[in-house]
């Protein structure tokens, strides 16, 4: 379909009361331009890909062209940040389209909005380069989240600090939902609080949950199948070593989905205590925590569920969530490892366990490991692993025990090899990769951006220029923590 073909939906504002969003226009960016955009993401929505090399396409993103059906609109959220309750946030800096098959449509950069507070309603390149390629990272790993469509830059200056201006650019975001953790607290918190929750359940129980809508009982169950849901994200995140970095309950999605990027790093070598984020002194979003905050922000949901849904229902379920989360973690983890997943997942656990401190110990980057484990050409020469080991006694030792837990595997080296294959990827996104894209896109050079785009949506294929990818993290570049500011 041509641009101007496609209709934007926009039920939100039909179901909940109108002090709960902002409708406005989107302010636009000063010399806007396209980067990249995802084609995969133009089949979801029945975009043309020719399309997106017009003017109108750059104009759409940057809040100049409004589409059919489009009424752009940013809401009010609340929630914790860091652990301390914040009653008002919202969409600070994003503005929703409206949603085409499914997929809501919010632009992140567009300017100011009601709930911009202290912030100027823009987002800088690196970290919009950073989102945009992440998501479709994400994805290829069959790790829910959000998406996106196009990225656009501009001459526009945004300061991060006092001393020097980087330019704005804009993101195109696609998700099954928008609504967070924190958009029921809000709503928990209003004067007419329990209709005002009715109609946000309800809202997110026909997007994202219709199977519900004839239920009894549907809020607790929509809760539930948060739960379960959430159980298991957390366990593919852990599984890839990937860190969220604010998992504050505002960026905690209704669906399920890992939303809203920032300081998030793919482990580069294994740590349980890594932290990602700058600002996160304590640890509280560090890599051994995520599974922890996780549940303590369902239990912060619950709580404002609890006008229309039983409160101890809910945390009673909500106590399933460590079992679920473990029994999906040692699922994927037995497949990435070649370990018969169908036997029970505990039977592993004591070698899984040992596998965490001996890749701590030895110093290996933890998905190059995964990696060079599809690569040997049997059990006997492991030299490929312990090449890569800074220190690879403890690793010789680890492997006696893995040798002797394949033993009962019925599959041949090769079907277990080609089973593996499938779920440890040549290519992981590091954080260092995004660094250099963003390099060469602040010199104007945008190759790289697509490139790497390339790369996180076809992990496990070849990608014979970008081979050094493929290789352990520079130590230097590697475990980096990143700051917020973006
Ligand atoms: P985040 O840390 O990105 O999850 O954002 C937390 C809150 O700050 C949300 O309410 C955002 O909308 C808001 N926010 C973050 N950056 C900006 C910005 N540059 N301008 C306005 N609001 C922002
Ligand atoms: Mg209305
Ligand atoms: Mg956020």
């Amino acid at each position: 379909m041509k641009l101007d073909e496609l209709v934007l939906q926009t039920n939100y504002l039909n179901s909940v009361d109108e002090d709960l969003y902002q409708l406005l226009k989107p302010t636009p960016l000063n010399k806007a331009f396209l980067i990249s955009y995802n084609k995969k993401m133009c089949d979801e929505i029945g975009l043309d890909y020719s399309e997106c090399e017009s003017k109108d396409f750059v104009d759409f993103i940057n809040g100049k062209k409004v589409l059919k059906g489009s009424i752009p609109y940013s809401m009010v959220y609340a929630g914790h940040q860091f652990g301390y309750f914040v009653p008002q946030l919202g969409d600070g800096r994003a503005i929703n389209l409206g949603s085409i098959n499914s997929w809501h449509l919010q632009t992140k950069g567009s300017g100011l909005t009601k709930y911009s507070r202290q912030g100027d309603g823009r987002a800088v390149l690196r970290s919009s380069i950073r989102e945009y390629i992440i998501s479709e990272a994400m994805y290829a790993l069959d790790i829910p989240t959000t998406r996106a469509l196009a990225l656009i830059g501009s001459q526009h200056d945004v300061y991060r600090n006092m001393w020097e201006a980087e330019k704005g650019a804009i993101v195109l975001r696609v998700s099954p939902s928008w609504i967070r953790i924190g958009t029921f607290e809000f709503f928990a918190r209003t004067k007419n609080s329990k209709e005002n929750l009715l109609n946000l359940a309800d809202f997110v129980i026909k997007e994202n949950y219709a199977h519900l809508l004839n239920e009894e009982n549907k809020y607790q169950k929509m809760f539930y199948e948060l739960v379960d849901k959430t159980a298991v994200l957390l366990a593919k995140w852990q599984v890839y070593g990937f860190m969220h970095g604010v998992m504050n309950t505002d960026n905690m999605s209704i669906a399920g989905v890992t939303i809203d990027y920032g300081p998030f790093s793919f482990m580069d070598y294994f740590e349980k205590h890594c932290i990602c984020n700058h600002t996160d002194v304590e640890g509280r979003y560090s890599y051994n925590n995520q599974p922890f905050i996780a549940k303590w922000n369902l239990k912060v949901l619950a709580y404002a569920l609890k006008q229309i849904a039983n409160l101890d229902e809910m945390l009673e379920y909500l106590e399933s969530f460590f079992s679920q989360h473990e029994k999906a973690y040692l699922e994927l983890i037995c497949e990435r490892l070649g370990l018969d997943s169908t036997l029970s997942g505990d039977r592993y656990l004591d070698l899984i366990l040992k596998l965490l401190d001996t890749l701590e110990k030895t110093k290996i980057d933890y998905n190059v490991f995964f990696y060079l484990l599809t690569q040997l050409k049997d059990y006997e020469d492991i030299s490929l692993i312990l090449d890569n080991c800074i220190y690879p006694a403890f690793m010789k030792e680890w492997f006696n025990e893995y040798k002797k837990a394949i033993l009962i595997d019925p599959r041949s080296y090769n079907q277990r090899v080609e089973a593996m294959k499938k779920v440890n990827p040549k290519y992981i996104i590091k954080n260092y990769m995004l660094q250099e894209a963003i390099q060469k896109a602040q010199e104007g050079d945008f190759t790289l951006v697509n490139e790497l785009l390339n790369i996180a949506q076809n992990p496990f294929d070849e990608h014979p220029a970008f081979e050094r990818y493929s290789k352990p993290t520079p130590i230097n570049l590697a475990n980096i923590r990143l700051s917020c500011s973006s």
